[in-house]
């Protein structure tokens, strides 16, 4: 081997059932341009079977140091690189080399990402993610893409090419069990700690396979995010007229972003002076998430407590301001989206999106808005 060619480690880590055909058969024209238009580096290919992540990226990192690699490619086998399926030639092939260069032109780069978005059926959010003020981790939102180079503090393990010289600084295991933080947050928090740097190349962007026939990109969000305003939800007038609101005498539900669009910071001020409308934040301990999750101490907005009259109110328990005498003095539609997802059901009823942690994740990217909101109502 040539000692000044670059080398690199792709590695990918497979779950046991099939990837998507399209995958397969994009990843088959990426080894082509791998052999036809990349000829000035070396490629490894490293593939492990994926029961816990960790260990498969551990030890394709443990098969490129071994190699010699300069660079490791970790690369999900839920990813599409030719996100405009022209099965013609494409430039879009060509992405790894950007990467590279990134990477050859700032030594104290430690890991460089592609965009790609969340494949849940709700919001879709870019897997580029930025810390918060407790330290917890929370995706940019759309608009914060900027569609070039842009730092981050974790970007997807899913297409993300890492230095394989940071691994000389941090100790093994470089990937740990996903208990506290997902394995792309851990190595990108382990590298930054080392004095790396993390960066997200958002002018390139990878697709993300939902099944077969549906890959999440910038052009399928609209169409693919099931997001709570289009959701019918759940209305069985017969079952809670008999019921009378058995959850909306313990605990209003939560509202989410889309129930108050355009989300700003006087329209939802003017929503607290009303006192119908409380703050209230996800407190990771009782919710059992880890202490430095992404969501902890992250506000959401619900219906107040009747009866409480502070504007942020953690209390949780207590009647729903809007219930009547035997219902719901909202229309359905008009309903925050936690009370249109709950499921009516004969001996207990099931919350089916709109949760605490799905509100506290969903307002993550309003943080400053809700915080503006709350000194504006005061
Ligand atoms: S949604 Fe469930 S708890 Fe609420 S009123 Fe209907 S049946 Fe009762
Ligand atoms: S808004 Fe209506 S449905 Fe939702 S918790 Fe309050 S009373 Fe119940």
């Amino acid at each position: 081997m040539d000692d000044l060619r670059k080398s690199i480690c792709i590695g990918i880590p497979c779950y046991s059932t099939l990837p998507s055909y399209q995958t397969l058969e994009d990843y088959m024209r990426f080894a082509y341009y791998l052999g036809r238009r990349y000829e000035e580096y070396d490629f490894f290919l490293a593939i492990r079977g994926k029961k816990e992540q960790f260990r498969a990226r551990n030890s394709i990192v443990e098969e490129a140091l071994r190699a010699g690699c300069d660079y490791i490619f970790m690369l999900d086998d839920d990813q599409i690189i030719d996100i405009d399926k022209s099965m013609l030639a494409s430039s879009r092939y060509l992405f790894l080399k950007k990467l590279i260069g990134h990477m050859d032109a700032d030594p104290g780069m430690g890991i460089v990402g592609a965009l790609y978005y969340q494949k849940g059926d709700t919001e879709c959010w870019p897997v580029v993610m930025q810390k918060n003020s407790t330290g917890g981790y929370f995706f940019i939102s759309h608009p914060e893409i900027a569609g070039g180079m842009q730092r981050a503090d974790a970007v997807g393990g899913g297409a993300m090419l890492i230095r394989a010289s940071v691994f000389d600084k941090i100790g093994s295991p470089w990937f740990e069990p996903e208990l506290d933080l997902g394995t792309d947050i851990q190595i990108c928090k382990k590298v930054e700690e080392a004095g790396f740097t993390v960066w997200c190349d958002t002018s390139i962007e990878i697709g993300h396979t939902r099944s077969d026939r549906e890959v999440v990109t910038s052009k399928t969000i609209k169409a693919l995010k099931r997001s709570y305003a289009d959701a019918p939800g759940y209305e069985n007038s017969e079952l809670c007229t008999i019921c009378k609101g058995d959850c909306c005498k313990s605990m209003p539900a939560c509202a989410m972003p889309i129930d108050f669009l355009p989300v700003t910071a006087s329209g939802l001020a003017e929503k607290l002076k009303t006192g119908k409308w409380a703050v209230d934040w996800l407190d990771a301990d009782t919710m059992d998430e880890p202490s430095d999750s992404t969501v902890n101490k992250a506000y959401f907005i619900r219906p107040a407590v009747r009866g409480a009259d502070a504007l942020c109110d953690t209390s949780k328990q207590g009647e729903c301001v809007f219930l009547g005498a035997d219902r719901c003095e909202l229309e359905f539609s008009d309903r925050p989206s936690g009370c249109k997802h709950l499921e009516p059901k004969d001996g207990g009823c099931l919350a089916r999106g709109g949760t605490v942690r799905d509100a506290a994740m969903a307002w993550a990217p309003y943080r400053g808005v809700i915080e503006e909101a709350i000194n504006a109502a005061s």
